[in-house]
């Protein structure tokens, strides 16, 4: 027999976005559910340190963050299910999601909280420099490389943003680009190349994340010429990978207004989607700030559109009467 599960609010997520709607709409009353999806705590529980979530004087860890919102989630009313979700119909009332478990669920609303992951090089080398100088967010980490020598590998608009915001803390900044030109907007390279602390090394990329010293940090970069094959190493002490993100929504793909980069399209100044009754939060609907305290910020902010949402329902059903 199906399992079913039956919810006025369905938070699909459990990053700081789905977490913080969880929050805002069991305090509202309406009794949510957190669908949590394969990564429960979301992105912030594959780093360590985090500094620049208001409400904290020192460094705390990414996880433990996490788990702190999870439990205050709970406390105030949450169910949390531990479920991924393979298949929506946003068409129907009540909205049908349905789970790799098996589980049916039957929501009034739906706050979209899915994220957006970073894309990496894929080398082992790189995978094991994370968090030891090998990352994919300078607004995230780039302080704690103050003074150091950095790269940024990529060439589109994020890594020449990212070159030009480590200049704040660091005068050796090298963007590494695997062609002879960029593909970033034109007032972006013009101010990449007016700043005399970034070099760039054309036409390469990196085949190796070298690690050293006790404990392991990232020493250095192996770069291959793509056109001459030539292997050689700059020193640095970290490494931002800027080739791009994606954005985790296949499921809507056909029923939510999406845009070129796949990202979810909301209503300016809410998290309504194309679909009345359903919401996005977090980096699933931002492509530009992708913080933690903005996905926060945004999950409040879809709680709230879906608490209204369900009291115009309930109103306009009255009135029916
Ligand atoms: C290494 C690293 C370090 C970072 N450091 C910082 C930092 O120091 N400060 C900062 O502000 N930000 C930092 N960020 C960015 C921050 O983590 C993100 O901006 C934030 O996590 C976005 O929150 P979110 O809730 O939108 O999505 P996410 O945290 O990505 O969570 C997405 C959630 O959706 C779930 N999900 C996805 N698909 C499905 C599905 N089909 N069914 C059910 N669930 C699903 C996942 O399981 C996950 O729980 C860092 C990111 C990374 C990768």
């Amino acid at each position: 027999m199906t399992n079913t599960m039956s919810t006025r609010v369905a938070i699909l997520g459990s990053g700081p976005a789905g977490l913080t709607a969880a929050i805002y709409a069991a305090r509202a009353g309406l009794s949510p559910i957190v669908i949590q999806g394969i990564q429960p705590g979301g992105q912030l529980t594959t780093t360590t340190d985090v500094e620049n979530y208001p409400g904290f004087r020192d460094v705390i860890q990414g996880p433990w963050l996490m788990e702190e919102m999870q439990a205050q989630a709970e406390h105030v009313g949450t169910r949390m299910v531990w479920d991924h979700i393979s298949a929506v119909d946003l068409k129907s009332r009540p909205i049908r999601l349905t789970g790799d478990s098996g589980t049916q669920y039957f929501a009034d609303t739906l706050i979209i909280a899915t994220g957006a992951q970073a894309k990496w090089l894929n080398l082992p080398s790189e995978e094991h420099m994370k968090g030891r100088g090998a990352s994919a967010c300078a607004t995230c980490d780039g302080f704690f490389y103050r003074g150091k020598r950095v790269a940024v590998i990529g060439g589109g608009n994020t890594a020449v943003e990212e070159a030009l915001y480590l200049t704040n803390h660091s005068h050796d900044v090298t963007l590494i680009h695997r062609r002879d030109s960029l593909r970033a907007e034109k007032i972006l390279q013009d101010r990449l190349f007016a700043n005399s602390h970034i070099k760039i090394i054309w036409d390469s990329e990196v085949t190796e994340f070298v690690g050293g010293g006790e404990p392991e940090a990232l020493i250095g970069l192996d770069i291959k010429n793509r056109l001459t094959g030539e292997v050689s190493r700059i020193d640095v002490e970290g490494a931002f990978v800027a080739i791009g993100h994606k954005p985790a929504t296949e499921l809507f793909d056909g029923q939510l207004k999406l845009d070129s980069d796949g990202y979810l399209e909301v209503e300016t100044g809410t998290t309504k989607t194309s679909i009345p009754g359903v919401f996005a939060c977090g980096d699933v609907m931002d492509k530009i700030y992708r913080q933690a305290v903005t996905a926060a910020g945004t999950g409040c902010m879809a709680a709230l559109d879906a608490e209204k949402y369900l009291a115009a329902q309930e109103f306009e059903a009255l009135a029916a009467e």
